[in-house]
């Protein structure tokens, strides 16, 4: 992270904080792109509310406060004066953006409202620093959407879910599964917190974005109501959603390897990289030749880079590519201005192939193609791999001990149950699957032996 120049960490004397330079920004604006997009495209606008939010606010919601309060930073002075009321810096903002959305909503005319916004959040979370996973500060969206009926709610929670998979799966080349989170692990003061979870290199799931059901909990704290056709009060069921840069700490660990970072193609800042290789008598063609294949690539809208430094070898410029990630790297010498080719190799597992310089636009096309889908089948065989089945608490500890991964087993729902394998070793229920085929296959619980309602699916996190 630190070497491929995406990240430092802050100042020594406020641990928790990184700096995002700019190639670890431009990434997490790749992100901001392909969800921005979709989200618009799905009747969402974005806004943006103050970082602060009155103790007041935050107080109106009490599972809420509770929930929140061991990681609130907060304000108490400002110009010197200390301040009637204390200012919380956001932790999360529903708190002050579903009082504002109650205000703009008098009739059911004025439903859906669906709001988001790009900032950063604090969390004054007491956990290691690990930079993009878990920071005081960290950048995201958050979505706020308010509905006329549960059915609706449920609906929108989904949807956002489904983007965030999709992000996950076609952006950034992670597989990941989609559930709920257990009762007692759920945001505080919502319904239900949906996840989609990825599973890391190291054994460990991580949380890669949440989608909740927020029922009428907030609705009612915040005076969210709407005049139905009938011209009766009612009040409205709410959702919301986020996705932080936690996206590009898992980016980062799924695909990187020894060499250094390795990027899909859909995020890398550069996706290829030109690599002239000549000698004093060649110098002049071999460049003429790579600039026009740069050009031509850039023309076509590939974001291509041409390494021409004088003062470095091809060497030292592949390792220095390779450590930056750049997908598909394309070297020129001599042979290859002759023969009219050109040499391609791919970052994930240095395959090289000669291509022709004719079709030169489709064949860059179809290699990043290529490497995108190695990314997304390497990570997918992963996870294939390490979903394994318990029958007793020992197996459960003795799996995730040994192999890391998820174990899935048939769970009565009761947090008890979770706290057994939790004090043991640092594993949790991570998510209960979604989809109805997971019901579970044993009518026992195979911690407590009660009647099993759920198919459980856990694993160690960060
Ligand atoms: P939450 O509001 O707790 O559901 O969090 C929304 C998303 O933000 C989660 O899915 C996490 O991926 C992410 N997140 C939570 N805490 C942190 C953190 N300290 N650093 C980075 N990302 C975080």
């Amino acid at each position: 992270m630190r070497k491929a120049g995406l990240a430092s960490y802050g100042p020594d004397s406020m641990g928790g904080f990184i700096v995002t330079r700019p190639r670890g920004y431009a990434l997490w604006e790749k992100v901001q792109e392909n969800l921005d997009e979709w989200f618009k495209g799905t009747g969402v606008d974005n806004a943006y509310f103050p970082m602060f939010i009155p103790e007041s606010y935050l107080d109106k919601e009490s599972e809420f406060v509770e929930g929140f309060d061991p990681e609130v930073a907060w304000v108490t002075e400002g110009g010197n004066q200390e301040l009637e009321e204390r200012l919380a810096v956001r932790p999360t903002s529903e708190s002050i953006i579903t009082p504002y959305m109650s205000q703009w909503t008098r009739s059911h005319r004025d439903l859906p409202l669906r709001l988001n916004q790009w900032c950063s959040v604090v969390r004054w979370e007491a956990t290691e620093t690990k930079p993009f996973f878990r920071t005081k500060e960290f950048l995201w969206q958050e979505g706020h959407t308010a509905h006329e009926s549960a059915e609706e709610a449920w609906d929108e929670t989904v949807t956002r879910l489904g983007q965030y998979e999709k992000l996950y799966e076609d952006v950034l080349a992670i597989p990941v599964m989609r559930g709920r989170k257990p009762e007692h692990d759920k945001f505080p003061g919502g319904e239900t917190t949906t996840t989609v979870e990825a599973l890391m290199p190291d054994g460990k799931s991580l949380q890669g974005a949440t989608s909740h059901d927020l029922g009428q909990s907030f609705a009612e704290a915040y005076d969210l109501t709407y005049v139905d056709e009938e011209e009766e009060e009612q009040v409205a069921h709410t959702t919301s959603w986020g996705l932080s840069w936690r996206a590009l700490g898992g980016l980062i660990m799924t695909h990187s390897d020894d060499q250094g970072l390795v990027l899909p193609p859909t995020v890398a800042p550069e996706q290829v990289v030109i690599v002239p290789i000549w000698q004093e008598d060649t110098r002049e063609d071999v460049l003429q030749y790579s600039t026009e294949v740069a050009a031509e690539l850039e023309e076509a809208g590939v974001r291509v880079h041409l390494d021409d430094r004088d003062e470095r070898n091809p060497g030292f410029k592949f390792n220095e590519w390779e450590l930056k990630g750049v997908p598909l790297r394309i070297e020129i010498g001599p042979n290859e201005v002759e023969d009219e080719e050109l040499t391609f190799a791919h970052r994930p597992d240095g395959e090289q192939s000669v291509v022709s310089r004719d079709g030169l636009v489709d064949s860059v096309d179809a290699h990043l193609d290529a490497v995108q889908e190695k990314l997304y089948e390497s990570a997918e065989e992963r996870l294939e791999e390490n979903v394994r089945e318990a029958d007793s608490p020992e197996e459960i500890l003795g799996t995730i001990g040994k192999h890391g991964g998820y174990v899935k087993t048939p769970w009565c729902g009761d947090e008890a149950c979770e706290q057994v394998i939790k004090e043991k070793i640092a594993a949790e229920i991570v998510m209960v699957p979604f989809d109805e085929e997971h019901e579970p296959d044993a009518d026992e619980c195979t911690l407590c032996g009660d009647e099993a309602t759920k198919t459980a699916y856990f694993a160690k996190t960060y």
